[in-house]
C-alpha cells in the first residue's frame, strides 16, 4: 500500500525531484518548453507516438518535458504513481470527477467541500445525469450506509474548506470499499490544505489526490495551476479524460509551480508556525467565539489530525461572537497587512468573511456569528498580531 518513497526526506526530494542538470547543459533548473507542434522525423515515428499516448511528447496539449517534470516531482513527493497537470485546481477536480462518472452514476461528496467543487457537481455533473449526495464530513465508517450499486466516487476534503473538520479518512476509505464489494469505486481527496508534504493520501486508502497548485506549490499568488496525482490503476482513466477535455496548463505557470516546490517545505513550516500563533492569540480574544484549527489541542479534529497528518498549513478560521456586517467591515477594511480576497497559499496574509451556512446541505451550519477565514502569510508574527489587535478595536467601536 505504502507508495511513499522511503529513501529520501521530503526536503531533499523538493530540492532534487523533476530536475536533470546533466541532460540540460548543467543548468540547475529544467527549461520551459513553449510548445504546440511537435515534429516527428518520419510518419512511422509519429504513428508510434500516437499508439503510445501515455508516454513521451506528442503535442503541446498532452504534455511537455516541463509539465512532465512538475508531475514527476509532485507524484514522487506525494507517493502517487503519476500525475496530470491542469490549468487550475478546479480544472483538476472537474477532470478527475469526470474521469470516473457517467450518466446514471451516484457520487458521495463531503458537505465541507470547496464551494466551486459543489457547483461543478450540482450544475455540470447533474446535467450529465450524475447524482451527487452530500455527506456529513464526520461520518467515518458510516459512509457504508450511503454506498449504492451505482456509487462510483467518494470525494473527501480534509480539513474541510471554510470549516476545517477533519475526516476519518482511513475509516471512510475502508468502509466505502467494503460496502462497494469490489465494484468500481474511486476515492478522491482534495488535499490542497495539507499539500503533499503534510498528508500522504496514498498511504490512507485514497486513489486520486487533487491539488490547487495555485496555493502552496506556486506559493507567490502569481499563477493558476492544478495537479491530479493518481495511483497506478487511476492514471489511465484520468489522463485519457484530461486529453479529451484538453486539460493542460501554460508552460510558464507550470514552471512557477515547479520552482515553488523547491522552497515549499520552509515556507510551509513558517505558515504553520504563524497560523498556530495567530489561532492561539485569536482564541484568547473576547470577540472570538471559536477558532477552527485542527492543529490546536481541544479542536474537535485534533486527534485525527495528529494521527494522520504531519503538519498544518497556515489556513484556518475563527467564528466571531455575533456582530453586524458593518462591524466586520470596520475591522477588515482597514487592516494594513491582511488582504481581502480569494485564494490563499501565497506569502501574504489574508482575512476573508466566509459563509458556510449558505452552501451546507447535509449538516446545517449552526454557528450564529460571522466566520472569518485567515491565511497566515510570511510576515513577522508580531506585526500581524498588532494589525489584528487594531482591527478588533475598530470592530468593538462599531458594535
Ligand atoms: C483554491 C482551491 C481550489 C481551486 O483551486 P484554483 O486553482 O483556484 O482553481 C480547490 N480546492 C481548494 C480546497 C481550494 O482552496
Amino acid at each position: 500500500m505504502t507508495q511513499t518513497p522511503p529513501d529520501r526526506a521530503q526536503e531533499t526530494l523538493l530540492s532534487h525531484a523533476g530536475r536533470d542538470p546533466a541532460g540540460n547543459f548543467g543548468i540547475v533548473n529544467p527549461p520551459v518548453y513553449h510548445a504546440s507542434t511537435v515534429l516527428f522525423p518520419t510518419l512511422a515515428a509519429l504513428e508510434a507516438s500516437d499508439r503510445n499516448p501515455f508516454e513521451g511528447v506528442n503535442y503541446g496539449r498532452t504534455g511537455t518535458p516541463t509539465s512532465q517534470a512538475f508531475e514527476a516531482a509532485v507524484s514522487q513527493l506525494e507517493g502517487g504513481w503519476r500525475a496530470v497537470t491542469a490549468a487550475s485546481g478546479l480544472s483538476a477536480i472537474a477532470t478527475a470527477l469526470s474521469a470516473f462518472t457517467a450518466s446514471g452514476d451516484h457520487i458521495l461528496v463531503t458537505d465541507s467541500a470547496y464551494g466551486p467543487t459543489r457547483r461543478f457537481c450540482n450544475e455540470v455533473l447533474r446535467g450529465y445525469g450524475v447524482e451527487t449526495e452530500y455527506y456529513d464530513p464526520l461520518i467515518g465508517a458510516g459512509i457504508a450506509r450511503l454506498i449504492r450499486p451505482s456509487t462510483r466516487v467518494v470525494f473527501l476534503e480534509s480539513p474541510g474548506s471554510l470549516t476545517f473538520e477533519v475526516q476519518d479518512i482511513p475509516a471512510v476509505a475502508a468502509a466505502a470499499r467494503a460496502a462497494a464489494a469490489g465494484g468500481p469505486l474511486t476515492l478522491m481527496i482534495d488535499n490542497t490544505w495539507a499539500s503533499p508534504l503534510y498528508f500522504k493520501p496514498f498511504d490512507h486508502g485514497i486513489d486520486v489526490s487533487l491539488h490547487a497548485a495555485t496555493k502552496y506549490m506556486v506559493g507567490h499568488s502569481d499563477a493558476m495551476l492544478g495537479v491530479i496525482v493518481t495511483n497506478q490503476a487511476s492514471f489511465e482513466p484520468v489522463k485519457r479524460t484530461a486529453m479529451r477535455f484538453g486539460t493542460c496548463a501554460g508552460p510558464d505557470d507550470v514552471y512557477l509551480g515547479l520552482r515553488g516546490l523547491r522552497t515549499m517545505a520552509v515556507r510551509l513550516a513558517r505558515h504553520q508556525e504563524s497560523g498556530l500563533a495567530l489561532a492561539d492569540w485569536l482564541a484568547r480574544r473576547p470577540e472570538v467565539a471559536r477558532v477552527l484549527h485542527p492543529g490546536r489541542p481541544g479542536d474537535p479534529g485534533h486527534a485525527l489530525w495528529r494521527r494522520d497528518f504531519t503538519g498544518a498549513s497556515g489556513l484556518f478560521a475563527a467564528v466571531l461572537r455575533p456582530c453586524s456586517k458593518a462591524a466586520v467591515a470596520a475591522m477588515l477594511d482597514h487592516l494594513a497587512l491582511f488582504g481581502i480576497g480569494y485564494s490563499w497559499g501565497g506569502f501574504e496574509s489574508l482575512a476573508l468573511p466566509v459563509y458556510p451556512a449558505r452552501i451546507r446541505s447535509a449538516v446545517p451550519w449552526s454557528e450564529p456569528g460571522p466566520v472569518i477565514r485567515f491565511h497566515a502569510g510570511l510576515e513577522n508574527i508580531d506585526d500581524l498580531i498588532r494589525d489584528l489587535d487594531q482591527g478588533f478595536a475598530r470592530l468593538s467601536a462599531a458594535l
